[in-house]
């Protein structure tokens, strides 16, 4: 395949939008049919990203408070001693 036919053949590629599912026309390397479409999109995925960091900090501070209380078990037994 030469370089023109690729060229053809990428130009006649239809897709559809990742947002809306709309078909895209034109140039085959957009992702979706509009601004807006595209702006919900990466909202969506910074918000899915933000809940996943969210999950893992929760998961962090239960983590630091379970090795307070041993800490501070460990000072209350240091103190008694
Ligand atoms: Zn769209």
């Amino acid at each position: 395949m030469n370089k023109s036919n690729l060229m053809n053949h990428r130009t006649n590629t239809t897709r559809n939008c990742e947002e809306c599912g709309t078909i895209i026309k034109g140039r085959s390397d957009k992702r979706f049919c509009d601004d807006h479409c595209r702006s919900a999109y990466n909202y969506r995925s910074a918000r899915k990203e933000n809940q996943e960091l969210q999950r893992v900090h929760k998961q962090l501070k239960r983590n630091r408070k379970i090795l307070k209380l041993f800490w501070d078990a460990g000072q209350l037994d240091s103190v008694k001693y």
